[in-house]
């Protein structure tokens, strides 16, 4: 299975024998049988790679959880039951109070909230670098402490596009894991392990569930950060004493990061993913690859029907010609930029307000990248917790809205678009 587009559909679950289900069985099970005690005491010294308790893993995430490592090329993943748990449990796997990360100031706004107030509050502290900042910025932001360099692939809403060789550059120069979200780009258009990322992370709640059912995250690991004999990470050549006495770097080899997440973290923080919607996740990536062209496609089409519009001051999308990110776009996702753009109209908040009242097929929700063209305006809601100082750090002026272009007809989404705006 070479192809990203086979994998989608095939990668993961495979029946075994004759008369396995063909399609992935939903494992309604929290626990497992063994037949001897020596068995499970085997699973839990992790010397059998085998289910103890849905918690810690469970036979359908698994299948979700190796389908997406496929896709991604990591050498494991852990499922969560949201994307933010997938990002909490990242950072704690490597900072304890004290420790420092150094992130991209325009992330999504739920993360900028979790790094800027509650991990502050817990004694981890970010610094906010603008993600055009120089080598040599971004060089002097890591500190001996720093744990994680973190920005997304494509950033939400502000539709930034990541600069990887700048980053994955200093990374290595500093040896110090590099994680991003791949949330927007999906490993169908990005896959940031193959461009100097250690660790990725996902909201699957987007693109990969697809169709708005189920809010869920995961976790890569890339295996290419070597954390036997790092000064940055000695808890993982120590002996776990939480996990009596494993330690990671000589257990687990390049499973060290998605093991300790896993045994260590899931069991303690327990934010996993159920059966069930590990199942709605891994239906929806059965189809990513198909999705992900359309949504693309369509959200270049508005972009262009919209672009010098009089009640538009400016329309931000990856691969529009012109655009400030459009050669970084090119480079790193030629085939598609996935469905997210932000306009800002002209009129300011009031017209963006009107805007949405006239809108037939495009609906106002919480949501971006599933299957029906929605929209939003961060400002008055997602972003709302964030200070009108933050709002212009991280790129969400008042008169921004985002849409997320579905999979529906482009023309059809493009006519309500241009009637909405007429009647401003
Ligand atoms: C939605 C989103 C998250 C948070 O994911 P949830 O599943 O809502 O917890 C994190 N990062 C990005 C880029 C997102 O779009």
């Amino acid at each position: 299975m070479k192809n990203i587009d086979t994998k989608c559909v095939q990668a993961g679950y495979q029946p075994q024998k004759s008369g396995d289900p063909r399609i992935l069985p939903i494992c309604q099970s929290t626990t497992y049988y063994y037949d001897k005690p020596e068995e499970l005491a085997s699973v839990f010294d992790l010397k059998t790679d085998n289910y103890m308790y849905s918690r810690i893993s469970n036979p359908t995430v698994a299948a979700f959880e190796k389908k997406i490592a496929d896709l991604e090329g990591g050498v494991g993943a852990l499922a969560t039951s949201s994307g933010q748990a997938a990002m909490l449990i990242t950072v704690l796997n490597v900072c304890s109070t004290g420790d420092h990360i150094v992130a991209s100031s325009n992330v999504y706004g739920g993360t900028y909230n979790l790094l800027d107030v509650t991990l502050r509050r817990m004694g981890i502290d970010t610094t906010f670098i603008d993600p055009d900042c120089s080598e040599n910025e971004l060089c002097a932001a890591i500190k001996d402490n720093t744990k994680i360099v973190f920005a997304e692939t494509v950033s939400n809403p502000s539709v930034t596009v990541l600069d990887f060789d700048k980053f994955a550059k200093v990374c290595k120069k500093k040896d110090v894991l590099f994680v991003v979200d791949n949330t927007l780009a999906t490993p169908c258009l990005c896959r940031p392990l193959e461009l100097g990322a250690n660790i990725v992370t996902h909201s699957t709640t987007k693109y990969i569930d697809g169709h708005a059912v189920t809010i869920g995250g995961i976790i890569v690991d890339g295996g290419t950060y070597t954390f036997q004999g790092s000064k940055r990470y000695p808890e993982f050549d120590r002996p776990d004493d939480s996990y009596h006495g494993i330690v990671y770097t000589k257990d687990c080899g390049n499973a060290a990061f998605i093991t300790k997440a896993r045994v260590q973290l899931m069991r303690d923080l327990g934010a996993c993913q159920s059966a069930q919607n590990a199942f709605y996740c891994n239906l929806g990536t059965e189809t990513l690859h198909l999705r992900m062209k359309r949504h693309s496609e369509n959200a270049l089409k508005i972009a262009q029907a919209v672009q010098g519009h009089k009640k538009i001051d400016w329309v931000k999308y990856p691969l529009l010609p012109g655009y400030q990110y459009y050669d970084l776009a090119k480079k790193y996702l030629p085939f598609g930029a996935g469905g997210m753009l932000s306009i800002g109209l002209s009129g300011g908040e009031d017209s963006a307000y009107q805007f949405i009242r006239n809108l037939k097929l495009l609906k106002l929700v919480t949501h971006v990248a599933d299957s029906r063209s929605c929209l939003l305006h961060p400002a008055s809601t997602t972003h709302r917790q964030l200070s009108d100082a933050a709002l212009e750090a991280c790129g969400v002026p008042k008169n921004l809205i985002r849409i997320s272009a579905g999979i529906e007809d482009g023309e059809d989404i493009v006519n309500d678009i241009l009637h909405a705006l007429e009647r401003i």
